[in-house]
């Protein structure tokens, strides 16, 4: 879509032109009104990409939702290149959105069927082609690694493949902050969503090892914190790096959630299941900051249904007693982390969905979250027969 037809789309949409349907926005008649829960309700969820093409698609999507017992649906809100999935005024639009307001539709048939809309934002991560015109703007917002450099001249991954290159903001930009609150705000401003929901809230995977970050702030601070002046090559004056970069993340989690709440929003995360691979491997103590949380879903992606039991154990043992629990299953029988095997992996049939899913039920959580309806939809992945059997099969095991 044309660039000049998106902002005449957004100033349309915000004079309330009868041309669009408004029923989903702040102002909406009564009978409309969303459902903002003080505590999330047990029950299903599904992440979807808000790329459906047609009103009936929706529909399609919000009947299948149902038949799941699906009461969540966490909408791709700023995806991993920092555009938005909406018509904003104010943030580069991803190349998806057109006339049909997909994200718009979905709300307002989501609410319509009491199921709640989670904005879902990829919060650190940015796109290093083409970036957006805040990290034109700001490059000193971005992760310095260890040699001193930049992502801007030595981005993210670039180093295990050049094609993996990315931009990655650190926690500690507080301007950053600001400029994804302003961006929720308008998300609130212009929908009537649920929740906010955090993914990528964390420092990139440690691949090359204690490689970020060592940007001025983050210097600063562990100077403040810890006396010692990094990076430096001493058992004693590394040792409490990791808590600092962990408190990074922390500071940002209550940072967001803070605004969340005060917006009468819920706050959710998407993080790391293994608590010690969290912490080591991207810096996310979610046992301690789940207490900001009301709830948290923790991946499992292409895990065997006998290994989610232990799974399980580890994360109810850590998990603030105030956040709830929604763990996330591969939405369809793909392989790619497991490639290789392991008895920790699952074993990729197609009925692997439904196993895995229900082998969370079985421990009694209080609901499990399909990742995403875009990919249960791939014909690639899951054939028309399989994907009726998926969802008979969900509903069959999930509780009213
Ligand atoms: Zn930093």
């Amino acid at each position: 879509m044309k660039k000049q037809l998106r902002i005449s789309m957004a100033l349309v949409m915000l004079a309330g032109s009868a041309a669009f349907n408004l029923s989903c926005v702040k102002h909406a008649p009564p009978d409309k009104v969303a459902i903002s829960k003080a505590q999330p309700l047990k029950g299903n969820g599904i992440y979807i990409t808000p790329d459906l093409n047609s009103a009936g698609e929706v529909d399609q999507f919000i009947a299948r939702c149902k038949s799941m017992r699906i009461n969540k649906i966490f909408m791709l809100t700023k995806n991993t290149k920092g555009e938005v999935n909406y018509p904003s005024n104010h943030y580069r639009v991803s190349a998806m959105v057109d006339d049909f307001d997909c994200y718009g539709a979905i709300c307002q048939a989501a609410h319509r069927e009491g199921i709640g809309v989670h904005a879902w934002f990829v919060i650190f991560h940015e796109g290093a082609k083409d970036p957006v015109p805040i990290i034109e703007q700001h490059p000193e917002y971005l992760l310095v690694n260890r040699e001193g450099k930049s992502n801007v001249e030595q981005p993210t991954w670039s180093t295990v493949k050049p094609e993996y290159s990315t931009y990655w903001v650190c926690p500690t930009a507080v301007g950053y902050r600001e400029y994804l609150k302003k961006m929720m705000q308008e998300v609130i401003d212009l929908y009537q969503v649920d929740g906010i929901h955090l993914d990528y809230i964390r420092y990139p995977e440690e691949v090359e090892a204690r490689q970020y970050c060592y940007c001025d702030r983050c210097k600063k601070l562990f100077k403040e914190n810890y006396g010692y002046t990094l990076p430096v090559n001493d058992v004693v004056k590394n040792r409490y790096w990791v808590t600092q970069m962990c408190n990074n993340v922390t500071n940002a989690v209550k940072d967001f959630a803070d605004f969340a709440h005060q917006h009468n929003k819920l706050i959710s995360a998407y993080v790391f299941t293994d608590y010690t691979t969290a912490i080591e491997a991207v810096y996310q103590n979610w046992p301690w900051f789940s207490r900001y949380l009301d709830f948290i879903i923790p991946t499992s992606y292409e895990v065997s249904p006998a290994y989610i039991h232990k799974m399980a154990a580890m994360t109810k043992a850590v998990l603030h007693d105030s956040c709830m629990l929604f763990p996330t299953v591969y939405a369809a029988p793909v392989q790619r982390r497991s490639a290789d095997g392991g008895v920790r992996w699952y074993s990729g049939k197609p009925d692997d969905v439904v196993t895995t899913f229900k082998a969370w039920l079985d421990e009694d959580v209080d609901g499990v979250v399909l990742f995403t309806y875009n990919l249960m939809m791939n014909r690639d992945y899951v054939s028309k027969e399989q994907l009726e059997k998926n969802i008979k099969g969900i509903r069959e095991i999930s509780r009213e």
